[in-house]
């Protein structure tokens, strides 16, 4: 039975609810009054300078998802920009993902860290090899990481994560910091969640890859990720760990993007109706190809159109959410997909374990190919060119700004005293210490007018010195 409260994954994500979402949604497809009305009420709402959304209901969310009336298109289009602007404005989260060890257990047909992979060299990196490739992100200019790593617990238990945190967060080289540690590893009990609270991580990580129970098992045949619903309410342990931030995602092109559109959706219900907060951020991976993975193989790929179709509804249903989009995407798509909710995106990514070292790309042990090769510099150029604020920003997690108390910071529209300064003085500690120097002027010039957009005369007239400062060699300040 339906019930976004249980802490049983059938009931939170139950099948036949998302079936009855689905024919609703076929049913109303056509229904424009009804989808005038949902888009309607997912309108940012500003009281002064305070901003409201109401967000959508799945069932709400997959009636658009369902709607190709090209009108009704443009407006949810629209909609998505307006919501992005309202509560991020046009500020860009950088981070990049750090590879720790391919070693895996598990048999997810989809990955080429599978077991049955016996060709992939298994590389999993020394502590010291983890500070070379931190002093090489930090080196281009990275100060927030996705730390990912298959599940294996002989070769990568819980011990070696911790200190693989630990290292991340000790190396300190030149003026480079990486200040938040992010991390996405496979499942684990409330116990081993409450130590990567402790080690001070910032968002827990961990796609469902599917929402759908039967295509589910089949997709992981062996090992512990086989078990759906160990898997399906680790959010649920995480937050009970003391892990604020947690993010969710699909992997698109596995199985109906209807159905897992649905599946996201309630999962993030769940996590509001339980924890009294919905989830940090949500990931839209697509299956790509890699070592031993045909994305063809898999009957259920989608194209770009319908991808930013599912952005732009994601930013529509969760207004609060950050969404992230991975260097998979080629620069065409994450374009496009900028404007209609993406809030953070990764730069010069290497997806192989120890790949930050090798000047040319190395394609043995990578996850998954990168369609997005350029490098960071040439990433914030492109950003600000199209008038975006690249942000290294890392301070609400730093103040304790996680889990609700980020949420009503969003919603009080003190972003733009606080975000947006942030993200200024972090652009400008880049351009100092490792822009070229054609992104350093376009930078600067940005910043200049940028500042002016800060509300708050004190707060803008703080920014502006901090600034002065960080051009003088001063490091870290943070609203
Ligand atoms: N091993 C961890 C787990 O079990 O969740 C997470 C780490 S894994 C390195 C991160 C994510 O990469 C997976 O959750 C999956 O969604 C994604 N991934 C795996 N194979 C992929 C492929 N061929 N193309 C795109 N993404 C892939």
């Amino acid at each position: 039975m339906y019930d976004p409260k249980s802490l049983k994954a059938d009931d939170f994500i139950d099948h036949k609810e998302i079936l009855d979402t689905l024919a609703y949604a076929d049913e109303n497809k056509d229904n424009i009054p009804l989808i005038e009305e949902i888009l309607a009420k997912a309108k940012p709402v500003w009281q002064g300078k305070e901003v409201h959304c109401a967000g959508l209901s799945h069932r709400e969310a997959s009636v658009l998802l369902a709607c190709e009336d090209p009108a009704m298109m443009k407006k949810m289009y629209a909609l998505a920009e307006e919501i992005k602007l309202a509560f991020y404005g046009n500020r860009i989260v950088i981070f990049a993902p750090l590879y720790l060890s391919n070693y895996c257990v598990n048999g997810c047909l989809y990955c080429p860290y599978h077991t049955v992979n016996k060709t992939i060299p298994r590389v999993k990196l020394s502590q010291e090899e983890i500070r070379r490739q931190v002093i090489a992100l930090q080196d281009m200019g990275h100060k927030r990481l996705a730390i990912e790593s298959g599940e294996d617990p002989v070769h990568n238990p819980i011990e070696y994560i911790l200190e693989s945190i630990d290292t991340i967060y000790s190396v300190k080289h030149k003026n480079g910091a990486i200040r938040r540690v992010n991390v996405n590893i496979a499942a684990t009990t409330v116990e081993n969640y409450k130590r990567l609270k402790d080690a001070g991580i910032g968002t827990y990580i961990l796609f469902q890859e599917t929402y759908h129970k039967e295509a589910y098992l089949k997709l992981h045949p062996t090992g512990p990720k086989h078990d759906y619903d160990y898997h399906t309410e680790a959010m649920d342990r995480a937050m009970e760990g003391g892990i604020d931030d947690v993010g969710l995602g699909v992997l698109f092109g596995l199985d109906r993007y209807r159905y897992e559109f649905a599946g996201l959706l309630m999962h993030a219900e769940h996590l509001e109706a339980v924890h009294g907060v919905g989830p940090h951020t949500i990931s839209v991976p697509r299956v790509k190809r890699a070592d031993d993975i045909d994305p063809d193989i898999f009957d259920n790929g989608i194209s770009d159109e319908t991808f930013a179709k599912l952005c732009a509804l994601i930013r529509i249903a969760v207004p609060y959410t950050g969404m992230i989009i991975s260097t998979r995407e080629s620069q065409k798509v994450r374009e496009k997909v900028l404007h209609l909710g993406v809030s953070q995106i990764s730069g010069a990514s290497r997806t192989s374990v120890g790949g930050y070292e090798t000047e040319e790309r190395p394609h043995d042990t990578e996850q998954f190919d990168v369609s997005d090769q350029r490098t960071l510099d040439e990433v914030i150029y492109w950003l600000m060119d199209m008038g975006f604020i690249p942000s290294f920003c890392t301070a609400c997690y730093r103040a304790g700004r996680t889990g609700d108390r980020f949420m009503s910071l969003c919603k009080t529209g003190q972003i733009q005293n606080c975000c947006h300064p942030n993200a200024l003085m972090t652009l400008q500690e880049y351009l100092s210490d490792y822009a070229s120097e054609k992104t350093r002027a376009l930078g600067e010039t940005l910043i200049r007018k940028e500042l002016e957009n800060i509300p708050n005369p004190g707060v803008r007239k703080a920014a502006g010195d901090y600034l002065t400062r960080i051009v003088g060699g001063e490091r870290d300040f943070r609203f």
